[in-house]
């Protein structure tokens, strides 16, 4: 079985800087030196597919703003990216594909219920989970290593101990929320992870981040299914952020889930605001997806002590649940 990688030109028919369409086009270009050049386009579902994580007056929104942000941002727009993620799933379901990255836009992590932020309007990976979750796949963990916390996929899975929602994230940073205390409500408490990671964090401390928090717990889930919110800007050169990771890191965090967690994975692409090096990076995501060795250098960090204490902390917080 293949690597599924969903995309169509039409995810580039609108402008919303700085979230413009050569973090997605720069990568296709990318891939194409790199020998990759099948993309699969988005099947058509039923619109109320978003129906399952936003509430309707939302989508009534949506669908009425005309254009909702930047030049030519529509709701078609918005629905084709959650498209595009259903497509992965359903043919991760059907046993066509084994694994598969969504090269989409715009991205979703940011998304509430009943509200956007951040260049996000439906929550492209809440939508995907509740699609598997009908498909029969009943634990689906979330891991989101965009340098923003997803705070719309927090709050939607919040009190739901059926998806377990792990971000590591910049913190501080926009949009100001994932703390580490922050681990779920009623039934859902302890199945929301997060890990703030203060300025100039970079690959070693995300390594043991993945191999002390996020693999373990992941391990002791079992989910039936994985997503990953990939957003790169995480990455040392991205103009929004002040994190240090370089190309290698995705390769590693991606193979790590992979085969320690659950070879059942779908990466959405999130943030990621230097095209080129999130073309770099993605290209790493889904060479790991397709069991293919790391050819980047892991580029040296200085990782500072009070990095080493946020994993400590996230630690702790982790062994009251798991
Ligand atoms: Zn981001």
């Amino acid at each position: 079985m293949t690597t599924g990688i969903i995309y169509t030109p039409k995810f580039l028919a609108y402008t919303n800087s700085p979230e413009n369409k050569d973090r997605v086009s720069a990568t296709v270009d990318y891939f194409k030196t790199q020998g990759i050049d099948e993309f699969i386009s988005p099947r058509k579902y039923d619109e109320n597919c978003a129906k399952s994580v936003h509430t309707p007056e939302y989508i009534d929104y949506l669908k009425s703003a005309g254009v909702i942000e930047g030049n030519k941002l529509r709701y078609q727009n918005v629905l084709l990216s959650a498209y595009g993620c259903l497509t992965a799933g359903e043919m991760l379901a059907e046993g066509a594909i084994k694994n598969g990255f969504v090269l989409t836009r715009p991205p979703g992590h940011h998304a509430y219920a009943n509200k956007g932020g951040g260049f996000c309007f439906l929550n492209n990976a809440a939508i995907l989970a509740r699609y598997f979750q009908e498909k029969g796949f009943e634990k689906v963990m979330i891991v989101d290593w965009d340098a923003h916390h997803g705070n719309g996929t927090e709050a939607i899975c919040y009190h739901d101990p059926s998806v377990l929602y792990t971000s590591v994230h910049q913190y501080p940073l926009y949009p100001g929320t994932g703390k580490v205390t922050d681990t779920g409500s009623g039934p859902g408490v302890g199945y929301n992870v997060n890990i703030p990671v203060p300025w100039y964090t970079g690959h070693d401390t995300y390594m043991e981040i993945f191999d002390e928090v996020i693999i373990p717990v992941g391990k002791k889930f079992k989910p039936d299914v994985l997503i990953i919110s990939a957003g790169q800007d995480s990455h040392r050169d991205d103009p929004l952020t002040n994190l240090m990771l370089c190309s290698a890191s995705y390769h590693m965090m991606t193979e790590r889930l992979v085969q320690s967690v659950c070879s059942k994975t779908i990466a959405i692409l999130e943030g990621g605001y230097n095209a080129n090096n999130v073309a770099r990076a993605n290209y790493s995501i889904v060479s790991a997806l397709m069991g293919k060795e790391n050819n980047s250098p892991v580029e040296p960090n200085e990782e500072l002590e009070d990095a080493r204490q946020a994993v400590l902390q996230a630690k702790e917080v982790v062994a009251e649940r798991w």
